[in-house]
């Protein structure tokens, strides 16, 4: 039985800490990662045909492809939807370097739009159509912290304009627009399990979503070195033949097994993660210092959030983050500069402080807080009351 805490009787809250959570799941992680050793077979096997399954049930794709990471997954379905060398790609100036980086990684160019007013941290429809331009093939949305992008506007904007609707949805797990999970309102998306991620594994692992047939068989085959599967070849015989440059970009099998046991409490996990915000947010919404807590966009149809990263904007941030790191209080600033202004990228024409405003504000006032399904009410009211103790002026 692992102990994954890290020192279980210290003082404080993690930011991310799932030990509990672990020893309970244990026994049934332990009978599918049995069948993978009975098996034999630890990379792109059963385990991850059965993930893909099960994924694709869950959130009702067509096709589930199973990748090494979330920005593999992008990489790989922007390449399978046709996007390389000369392309531009819309992205959100606020979010994860992902989500820029992998359009660079196509040959792509990765083209920056603001974030909207209204708090949802998505990417603003109107800055987004400024953006685009002759060599323009997509637009990529991304869904973060707990509610989707405005998928209606931008998805009417990629159809007047002939582009493709490409999610980040990496966040997304769970989270719905009328009915349709993140990732399959436009031609596909992506899901990451990065371990802290709404359904984590033990390490990295990530998933294409797509209901189009084309996208998921080339993902497919890019992910496996470009193998277009046994073929009879007069030189080789029967052997595997490349006819792209794919990448290595295969899921463990043993992460498969770890996301299966999981899969099985996501929804338990969705519903506690729920009530944790609800309680932070009785607490915080107004308080002194408290700038805005997280809030559901009212975009006239039917969304369910999911609280991924509890998300507030406070005054004096940094000062903040110091005072909780003194009581032991861990916290992540997703994200601290917008993609335009990071050095990959800062060199550009026209990416200059307040060039996307909005983003760059969210970097400078956004804390990420503790949540997580073990976090517990102790937990929480530890966190409240030493932001409370920060703002009153008491040490
Ligand atoms: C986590 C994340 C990614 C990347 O996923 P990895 O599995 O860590 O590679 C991409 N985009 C966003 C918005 C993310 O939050």
């Amino acid at each position: 039985m692992p102990t994954t805490s890290i020192e279980k009787s210290s003082p404080g809250v993690p930011f991310f800490d799932q030990s509990s959570s672990f020893t309970e799941l244990w026994p049934l992680i332990g009978q599918h990662i049995d069948d993978v050793f009975d098996r034999g077979k630890f990379s792109h096997g059963r385990k991850v045909a059965e993930l893909e399954r099960a994924l694709a049930e869950y959130t009702g794709a067509r096709h589930a492809v199973a990748v090494n990471s979330g920005t593999d997954a992008l990489v790989l379905l922007l390449r399978a939807a046709g996007i390389g060398p000369g392309d531009e790609v819309v992205v959100p100036a606020f979010s994860f370097f992902a989500s820029a980086s992998a359009v660079s990684l196509t040959g792509a160019t990765p083209v920056f739009a603001d974030i909207t007013a209204d708090g949802d941290y998505g990417m603003d429809p109107a800055s987004a159509e400024a953006a685009v331009t002759g060599r323009t093939r997509a637009i990529m949305p991304v869904h973060l912290f707990s509610q989707p992008a405005d998928l209606a506007a931008l998805g009417a904007l990629a159809e007047r304009r002939g582009l493709r609707l490409l999610e980040d949805s990496a966040e997304g797990i769970g989270m719905r627009w009328d009915g349709t999970h993140t990732g399959l309102y436009g031609d596909g998306g992506v899901l990451s399990f990065f371990p802290t991620k709404t359904l984590g594994a033990l390490g990295d692992a990530g998933m294409i979503l797509t209901d189009d047939p084309e996208i998921a068989e080339q993902a497919g085959v890019l992910r496996h070195h470009g193998r277009m599967g046994r073929t009879i070849d007069h030189i080789a015989g029967i052997s595997n033949l490349s006819g792209v440059s794919g990448t290595n970009s295969k899921m463990d099998d043993v992460q498969a097994a770890v996301l299966l046991a999981k899969l099985t409490q996501l929804d338990r996990d969705i519903a506690r993660r729920r009530e944790l915000a609800d309680a932070y947010t009785e607490r915080l919404a107004g308080a002194d210092g408290v700038l805005a807590v997280p809030r559901t966009v009212d975009r006239g149809v039917p969304v369910d959030p999911v609280t991924y990263v509890y998300l507030v904007e406070v005054e004096r941030r940094d000062e903040l983050v110091a005072h909780l790191a003194a009581r032991g209080i861990g916290t992540e600033t997703y994200y601290p500069r917008p993609l335009h202004l990071q050095p990959a990228y800062a060199d550009r024409p026209g990416h200059r402080p307040g060039a996307f405003p909005r983003a760059e504000a969210a970097c400078a006032r956004t804390l990420a807080l503790p949540l997580y399904p073990d976090l517990t009410e102790a937990g929480l009211d530890a966190v409240c009351t030493a932001i409370s103790d920060f703002y009153a002026g008491r040490q």
